[in-house]
């Protein structure tokens, strides 16, 4: 392993020149509109030695596929891995009005790049393509394996155009061994440990519906009838006191471990954590089990009629490896067992790729070289992201969320994800790039 890529070239720059242009694509979905962004980044590519494809359902929304195949003599696709980055174009959706400068306008001031996407994750694609295309036209080449770049369309809106769409269409055309997305990297600090998390882990979503059943009746007489949605109250009341009992999986075991905590004691962990930074608590208890979040309730269709039926809904998520029995017996120690129907609307279970393997060595090698002390940690995304979908196309492909940030920490860009003013530190999009550039070299060579 060499910890030296080759050339002398600075790819923070052109990763700086290709964020600033994607963000003036417009590619707030939906509609998502994202061919020319996707055109842009496959000429750049093309043009350092990539061979790229186009590939899509709708014309206007294609994903970008860009291979850079071995050909040093010996040399041989088949003979070793498949590096896959793995990034998405398009961004939810801003008001101006909230913003101090353009969401569209890719503008660099004060040490920072402004816009939609600055964090998720036009920044994350730009370093990714920067760091490929600036390889590719010094002339370096996979030893044997080959590097993707894959960017794909429609990942807010769940990637049935984008990942969804391209790993069950053309699988052996995005097949690859090793993967590194968005879902993790910038740093953070607790007890006097400096700690990046990787995400390892994606949680499964178990919505369900609570209903509650009465008799109708004319409102004007309240003791007309049985007003079901009245039965919520006690169900909402619940809700708000507690969450399902901690059920800790091993990502969040050693997560804990990691950040100096006792993971059989889950609850003292959090606590202090809250007492350092609430924030932080915030993040990392959602990964300690299964939650529900109520998020709709609907109940009478007119005003004056007292409703026989009321429905909620409940946003709940759940650890890779658990299921609905966990949900279940959730939901008895939460809102108990009478009173109430439950109906499921999704069953999706979570998914996973191991902590230790010869990737995750490289990733906390590269943080070890490059800040001193500091240390990986696994995370497990409370949502999901397209590597859900590769994970599930590719069983053996080890899927991590990964840009290492070690200027902009976690908890100054958690709020800017999706909200106003969101930006990258440009010293972090050099950091990310270089980062890019030598996995590559190291896995590949
Ligand atoms: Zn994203």
């Amino acid at each position: 392993m060499s910890a030296h890529s080759p050339g002398s070239a600075q790819p923070g720059d052109e990763a700086q020149d290709l964020l600033r242009a994607l963000i003036r694509f417009n590619t707030v979905n939906p509609p998502g509109d994202e061919r020319a962004a996707q055109e842009f980044l496959a000429a750049r590519l093309a043009a350092a030695g990539f061979e790229c494809e186009l590939l899509g359902a709708d014309p206007g929304r294609p994903n970008l596929i860009a291979r850079l195949r071995a050909t040093s003599p010996g040399g041989d696709v088949g003979a070793g891995p498949t590096l896959c980055y793995l990034g998405h174009v398009d961004t939810v959706l801003a008001d101006p009005a909230e913003w101090t400068h353009d969401p569209w306008s890719g503008d660099l001031a004060d040490g920072f790049i402004w816009g939609r996407g600055a964090l998720d994750m036009k920044s994350q694609v730009a370093a990714e393509v920067a760091a490929g295309a600036s390889l590719a036209r010094e002339g370096w080449r996979p030893a044997t394996g080959e590097l993707l770049i894959v960017t794909v369309a429609d990942e807010e809106t769940g990637g049935e155009l984008g990942a969804q769409w391209i790993t069950q269409t053309h699988p052996e055309k995005v097949r690859c061994d090793m993967l590194i997305n968005e879902g993790g990297g910038s740093v953070f600090e607790y007890s006097g440990r400096r700690c990046y998390g990787v995400c390892c882990a994606e949680k499964g979503v178990f919505r369900f519906t609570v209903t509650t059943d009465g008799i109708a009746g004319h409102a004007s007489m309240p003791g007309m009838g049985d007003n079901a949605l009245l039965k919520m109250a006690p169900v909402l009341q619940r809700l708000a006191q507690r969450q399902p009992a901690y059920r800790l999986t091993d990502e969040p075991r050693e997560l804990l471990r990691g950040i100096g905590e006792d993971p059989d004691d889950p609850a003292g962990a959090i606590a202090r954590l809250r007492a350092a930074d609430p924030r932080l608590a915030i993040m990392f208890e959602a990964m300690l089990g299964v939650t529900f979040t109520p998020t709709r309730i609907r109940a009478s269709e007119k005003v004056n009629v007292i409703p026989s039926r009321a429905e909620l809904r409940i946003d709940c998520r759940v650890p890779p490896g658990l299921g609905e029995s966990e949900v279940r017996a959730g939901i008895a120690e939460v809102l108990g067992e009478d009173g109430f129907r439950i109906d499921f609307t999704e069953r999706v279970v979570g998914n996973r790729s191991p902590m230790r393997t010869a990737l995750m060595r490289e990733v906390s090698t590269w943080i070890a070289e490059h800040d001193p002390g500091a240390e990986v940690v696994p995370f497990m995304l409370p949502g999901f992201s397209d590597s859900r979908h590769f994970r599930a196309a590719f069983p053996e492909c080890v899927a991590y969320g990964f840009c290492p940030h070690s200027h902009q920490t976690l908890m100054s860009s958690a709020p800017l994800i999706h909200g106003a003013d969101e930006r990258i530190d440009v010293r972090d999009l050099s950091l990310a790039a270089s980062f890019f550039r030598d996995l590559a070299v190291r896995v590949l060579s």
